[in-house]
């Protein structure tokens, strides 16, 4: 079939398999023409390895350090009349690559919140590749079920506090307006932290402690976004906000729990990007266009494999790491340092339905937005009648 984009809202519902491979290589690319690396990680569990950050991380274990990787992602494989999801695609990507190269790597395919995939992952582990020593927490989901009870919690993007009117951009409607945002309940607060929090970054960490495959001094790292005040109000401060304090205290609770294994485990905070999950922010969106903007001017624009590649030789591999006053590894600087905020800001003062795509850079968040899905990379075909099936 041709596959073109099928764009609905903040989702593309397709992907093209070409194309994502082409995005893979692309980045396998940056990291191989980056200077060798020291030592750094063997065996490396990724969960949420698919897309974005997780992906990433993947490819900088595997093809930066040559480590053994064992991926856990949700995703949608192809039939022969539809086609499956990127993450699918890419995962497909990286296992060719992979082998080609003579690095290990299996995906399993499944809810990374079950206790189900907890067991698999521990018997593919006891079976290819023996104790982790780096654990690397990627997943953004909207939901969770709760192993032990059943219950399925949603999170909610809202304010705390009070309700918060701000502008926004409608990437379907190509329209900058202003949105009004009611504040969460309490409930909804909690559900929040119970899907995106480290209450399951924690159960990780036990299992495999449990089955005897912590190496020791095993590093893991959960992902957040802090941001600034453009964004805090919906990030930060917000549901979403909540939940990612709950890493600082995972973290802490990993680090006791673990103690005999001499377990180091940091949250890292990394910079704003467009990814499947950023796009379904309300504000990000409009956020993004006019930081890449600003940032592309400046020349410190970066992507998923830039901060990630940075992270692992600076932070996680690095002798001793500068953290912040929490223990996090701080790769959002670029972003959120008081120069560059201020141009953001004085850009989102001026912002408005006429001067849009004069003042932003839409046309990047877009282009960066179809290659999520395989689908603007260049050197690829488009127009080329290919078959949407692909395996790993
Ligand atoms: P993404 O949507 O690109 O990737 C999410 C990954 O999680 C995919 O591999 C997906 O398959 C997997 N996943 C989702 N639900 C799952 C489930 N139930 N079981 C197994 N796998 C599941 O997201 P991303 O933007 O790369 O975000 C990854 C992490 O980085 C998140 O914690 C996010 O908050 C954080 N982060 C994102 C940004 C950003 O701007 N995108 C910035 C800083 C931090």
């Amino acid at each position: 079939m041709v596959i073109q984009p099928k764009i609905r809202g903040f989702i593309c519902t397709n992907a093209h398999p070409k194309g994502c491979a082409a995005h893979v290589d692309e980045q396998i690319r940056y990291v191989k023409a980056q200077p060798a690396l020291g030592d750094g990680p063997k065996n490396v569990l990724v969960l949420g390895c698919s897309t974005g950050y997780g992906l990433a991380s993947r490819i900088v274990s595997g093809f930066g350090y040559g480590a053994n990787t064992l991926g856990v992602c949700f995703e949608k494989a192809p039939t022969e009349k539809k086609t499956g999801t990127a993450g699918w695609y890419n995962t497909a990507a990286f296992h060719q690559r992979a082998e080609a190269q003579g690095v290990y790597a299996k995906t399993l395919n499944g809810d990374a919140f079950s206790d189900e995939m907890k067991q698999q992952v521990i018997e593919t582990l006891k079976a290819d590749m023996g104790k982790v020593d780096l654990v690397i927490y990627s997943l953004a989901a909207p939901r969770r079920t709760d192993p032990k009870t059943g219950e399925v919690y949603k999170s909610t993007l809202k304010p705390v506090g009070n309700a918060y009117t701000t502008k926004t951009y409608d990437t379907d409607k190509d329209l900058v307006h202003d949105v009004s945002l009611e504040p969460a309940s309490e409930e909804e607060i909690l559900n929040t932290i119970k899907v995106m929090g480290g209450e399951d970054w924690e159960l990780w960490m036990q299992a495999l402690a449990e089955a005897d495959l912590l190496a020791d001094g095993c590093k893991t790292t959960a992902y957040t976004y802090i941001g600034k005040e453009l964004t805090w109000p919906i990030y930060g401060q917000a549901t979403i906000g909540k939940a990612k304090e709950d890493l600082d205290r995972a973290a802490a609770a990993i680090i006791s729990a673990h103690s005999s294994h001499h377990v180091e485990a940091n949250v890292s905070s990394l910079k704003a990007l467009v990814t499947q999950a950023s796009s379904a922010i309300p504000v990000m969106p409009l956020y993004i266009s006019l930081m890449y903007k600003v940032m592309k001017e400046e020349g410190s624009h970066e992507g998923c494999i830039e901060q990630i590649f940075g992270l692992f030789k600076q932070k996680l591999f690095a002798g001793n790491p500068v953290t912040d006053e929490m223990k996090r590894y701080r790769m959002d600087g670029v972003e959120t340092n008081d120069d560059t905020q201020a141009k953001i800001k004085a850009l989102w003062d001026k912002v408005s339905q006429d001067n849009f795509h004069e003042l932003s850079d839409y046309e990047g968040y877009h282009h960066e937005f179809l290659k999520l899905f395989g689908f603007d990379v260049e050197g690829v075909d488009y127009e080329e009648d290919i078959s949407p099936l692909a395996n790993w």
